[in-house]
């Protein structure tokens, strides 16, 4: 049974890995064993996130710097990361941002950066990471949905339309490579406290009162609350499981 979560030794990229949800996810794999390749555009964070889980846990970090909307940043760090680890077992699709306005008043940029952030880069990493994992005979991508991938809200139009989109590349990622043992799911995280959540209690009033209310479980989520399904989904124990969309969330898509 203990071998079903075994991944000491593995590799793991993780987008979006120097704050939030995509470092507690790194923190989690690293209590695993997992040695890890963090990607950000904030190097002197990355660079302290990486230090903090090398000096914890022992194992082996690259900080990459990168800007997930250009796909040949994206293409040079799979490639640093193979040179240094020889192998990509796992890859987390994190990266994200939101730019809140009405649709009518997004400029094309805006939309296009949202996109691009949240949806192009996660095709691009992982066709990047593809023929790492074909090679080695398995392989695990991990895309970082939202609740947006199920609900619509007046002033989410382009990271919706992202979010929707990482479900849909979810279920035709995993159809196209399952015949290469690569599992492809998704996370649908809850309402969970970080930067990017601080910066919408900012902005929509009430909001924190509005997601106590809908939230079956009475609470915001923490960015630990999704160590547990990245690493189930990260394992063996997850091996016959590939396109499905894990709500981590409170029960916030199940309230009526
Ligand atoms: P944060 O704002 O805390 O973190 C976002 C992360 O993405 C940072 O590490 C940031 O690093 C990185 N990032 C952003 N843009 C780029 C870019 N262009 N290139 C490389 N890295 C980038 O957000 P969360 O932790 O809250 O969100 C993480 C993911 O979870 C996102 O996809 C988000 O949409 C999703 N999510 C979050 C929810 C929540 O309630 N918090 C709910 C549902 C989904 P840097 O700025 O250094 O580049």
């Amino acid at each position: 049974m203990k071998d079903l979560f075994e991944l000491e030794g593995k590799v793991a990229i993780v987008t979006g890995g120097n704050r939030g949800i995509g470092k507690a996810i790194a923190r989690g794999f690293a209590t695993m064993g997992v040695n890890l390749i963090l990607v950000a555009r904030d190097s002197v964070k990355t660079a302290e996130a990486a230090q903090e889980v090398r000096n914890e846990f022992g194992i082996r970090v690259l900080a990459v710097k990168v800007d997930v909307q250009q796909e040949q940043e994206i293409n040079t760090m799979v490639a640093e990361a193979l040179d240094a680890f020889g192998r990509i077992d796992i890859l987390v699709n994190n990266a994200g941002g939101n730019i809140r306005k009405m649709p009518q008043d997004y400029l094309i940029a805006e939309w296009d950066e949202v996109l691009n952030t949240n949806l192009r880069s996660a095709f691009l990493c992982s066709k990047a990471v593809y023929p790492a994992m074909k090679e080695t005979g398995s392989g695990k991508v991990i895309n970082i949905g939202s609740m947006t991938s199920i609900f619509g809200g007046a002033k989410l139009a382009p990271y919706g339309a992202s979010k929707g989109g990482i479900l849909q590349l979810t279920r035709s990622l995993a159809v196209a490579w399952a015949p290469d043992n690569i599992q492809v799911n998704a996370i649908l995280p809850g309402w969970i406290n970080t930067d990017l959540t601080a910066q919408a209690r900012k902005e929509i009033p009430g909001l924190n009162e509005r997601v106590l209310a809908r939230t079956p479980v009475g609470r915001w989520g923490n960015p630990d609350d999704l160590t547990g399904s990245a690493i189930f989904l990260a394992s063996h124990a997850s091996d016959f499981i590939t396109g499905v969309a894990l709500p981590v969330d409170g029960g916030y898509s199940i309230m009526t």
